[in-house]
């Protein structure tokens, strides 16, 4: 299935690698930066679905990454920090941080802290909410609460980028979604104005959803505009 990815932002690495074994046997699929610097571009090229933010990081300061994120990304920011002072936390809160764990931490209360912020993000999702009953057209299947695509029962395998564009032109079926909004959407406002990454996951979409890619029955291209999900037959029998 989609499993949740967690972005581990974390200069120490025995922290680092203790807490990212943890996630990943819990389920999670977990990526890991030790600087501001390769958090922040790993932050706009992965869309995780979570960060966890250590403060004090080699290159900048981890409030710096927190700024920098809210001006584009409503990704949940859980900071994980020495800094037990009062202050230290209200300032990450206040700045768009949306949880504030206190090292050392217990890996039971970590891991109930991302269930609920991730419970949280997913009703706020970017301004809509996660539609309740299943995406349904023809064979095609997407269940938005297990993150699960699926063709006449059968399981597909998308990368979670792949998920995002076909949850988000799902979730939009039957309008045409324009080229920028996917990437604002996926990739976030700084993504590149150039379209070839989204085309390029597009092509590979196809291939796992479509019989023949080169007439697609799900998703259509309105040339020099952007993508049209098929409706949703789902809704139309409320
Ligand atoms: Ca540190």
């Amino acid at each position: 299935m989609n499993k949740f990815t967690v972005l581990l932002i974390e200069d120490e690495k025995s922290i680092s690698d203790f807490t990212s074994k943890t996630l990943s046997s819990h389920g999670y699929r977990v990526r890991c930066a030790s600087t501001g610097k390769e958090a922040l571009s790993l932050a706009s090229s992965l869309c995780p679905d979570i960060l966890l933010l250590d403060l004090g990081l080699p290159d900048m300061d981890g409030m710096e990454i927190i700024h920098q994120l809210r001006t584009w990304s409503s990704c949940p920011i859980i900071v994980v920090s020495a800094r037990t002072q009062e202050n230290d936390k209200v300032r990450a809160l206040d700045a768009g941080a949306d949880d504030y764990l206190t090292k050392p931490f217990g890996i039971s209360e970590l891991m109930a802290r991302i269930r609920t912020s991730l419970r949280h993000s997913n009703q706020l999702n970017n301004g809509y909410n996660i539609p309740h009953h299943p995406y349904r057209a023809k064979d095609l299947e997407i269940d938005f609460f297990k993150r699960s695509i699926t063709i006449n029962g059968q399981p597909v395998h998308l990368t979670p980028i792949e998920y995002k564009i076909v949850a988000f032109l799902a979730q939009n079926s039957g309008k045409v979604m324009t080229y920028s909004a996917v990437m604002n959407n996926v990739w976030g406002p700084y993504s590149e104005s150039d379209n070839k990454i989204l085309r390029v996951n597009m092509a590979n979409i196809r291939r796992k959803l479509e019989k023949n890619p080169a007439e697609p029955v799900y998703i259509f291209t309105e040339v020099g505009v952007g993508y049209r999900m098929a409706d949703d037959e789902e809704s139309q029998c409320f």
